[in-house]
């Protein structure tokens, strides 16, 4: 048994989630949804509209014969935002997202090759206190995604080749610093849920959806699946080092042939350097895709290359889980976009897979650009607000709405 708040707390999702789905109804219609009594629904609904976070939207008079429509209810997309984050070994993205999905003020902040563990944490926090600056509406929480292993359950951070990020317990040094709840993912997986959200808020319902994520250390996967965030064990799983070729190229990890020395961020900048005739010094994603953008055709070969390799990937994923959705992502802008020609000509050229039902129509781009894994990061808070919302309506200050009127 609960106790009185966990129930409390557990009617107000049921309300909130049906108020997501259908739009507007009227309080009767949110008892008879949530099978809640009126009294349930009535007082939850008081606190509610008191915080701001629903609406009353008055119809007024029903028709000519008299009689007015009861006053609707809707969520109020601007009732509060999160922030989002985005941790990368050179950067840090990070947006605000509100209730209802818009997503702003985005921001991206470099991070110096091989930094200390402070310049990576000074970074993270300094986005975090612009965007509270930034924002208009109350910030109700923080959902960080990050390279390599995180654990969402101790929120502590495992990254291979970011030595002084190795275990730090960022969820714990975020929420001491700034006083919100945080929460923590990988960020493919961050990315996953991001996408799903948005789909839904377009009253787009989502069965299932892996978002596969091109980073210069390897390849992230984030997986959906009837609302519910894959989340291996201690956060871990490698989609990078899944093998293509048994006989191929040795790996980092001792084995020959994974993805990742075929498709990675830089795997693609040595191919590039072999394609060049020399080494390369010093060149990062976003400069190949700015050469690759003007015309450079080694360039172009590496980055498309890559895309190719990796569609032995994607293949993998639709063999083994068949996804509705394969959304294709990078924090690198125009990175994906490079990817997905080479990747489309692998799946041309190699034909229909085992269900031979067009994969090349479920692969898609995502439409947030580099801050997929940012808008994401905000979208795992949403969903927990969704989820467990009485401690943050607590939390919000008094509403100065009223009434509003249909037009
Ligand atoms: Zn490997």
């Amino acid at each position: 048994m609960g106790t009185l708040s966990e129930l409390y707390s557990n009617n107000m999702s049921l309300m909130l989630n049906a108020l997501q789905a259908q739009g507007t109804l009227a309080r009767h219609e949110l008892a008879d949804i949530t099978g809640l009594t009126r009294t349930t629904v009535s007082r939850a609904i008081a606190d509610l509209v008191d915080k701001g976070v629903v609406l009353e939207v008055d119809y007024g008079q029903a028709s000519s014969r008299g009689g007015r429509k009861p006053i609707r209810l809707q969520l109020n997309d601007d009732a509060f935002c999160m922030i989002g984050l985005d941790l990368r070994r050179e950067k840090v993205n990070g947006c605000l997202v509100r209730l209802g999905g818009q997503s702003e003020s985005e921001i991206s902040r470099p991070i110096p090759h091989n930094p200390s563990q402070t310049i990576v944490l000074d970074t993270l926090h300094e986005v975090v206190e612009e965007l509270r600056n930034a924002a208009s509406l109350p910030v109700m929480g923080i959902g960080l995604g990050a390279i390599g292993h995180v654990n969402p359950s101790t929120g502590i951070f495992k990254p291979y080749n970011f030595e002084s990020m190795y275990g730090v317990p960022l969820q714990d040094v975020l929420t001491q610093r700034h006083r919100l709840p945080v929460s923590v993912r990988s960020g493919a997986g961050a990315a996953a849920i991001g996408e799903v959200f948005a789909r839904e808020q377009k009253g787009i319902a989502v069965q299932s959806l892996a978002f596969v994520m091109i980073d210069y250390g390897g390849l992230g996967l984030g997986m959906m699946s009837e609302g519910v965030s894959w989340t291996g064990k201690d956060g871990m799983s490698e989609f990078g080092h899944t093998v293509i070729d048994y006989n191929g190229r040795l790996c980092d990890c001792g084995r020959r042939g994974c993805l990742t020395v075929y498709a990675s961020g830089r795997a693609m900048l040595k191919r590039l350097a072999e394609l060049a005739g020399q080494e390369l010094p010093n060149v990062q994603l976003d400069q190949l895709v700015a050469l690759a953008e003007s015309g450079d055709s080694p360039a172009q070969q590496a980055l498309t290359e890559a895309g190719f390799y990796l569609g032995y990937g994607i293949n993998d994923i639709d063999c083994i889980m068949h996804p509705e959705y394969i959304v294709l992502g990078s924090s690198h802008p125009g990175l994906a976009d490079w990817y997905m020609r080479g990747l489309l000509q692998n799946i041309h050229e190699s034909g229909p897979n085992i269900f031979d039902d067009n994969l090349t129509e479920r692969i898609m781009l995502t439409d947030k650009g580099s801050f997929a894994i940012a808008y994401g990061a905000a979208a795992m808070q949403i969903d927990h607000f969704f989820k467990a919302p009485v401690s943050i309506v607590e939390q919000l200050p008094p509403a100065t709405h009223i009434i509003q009127f249909a037009r």
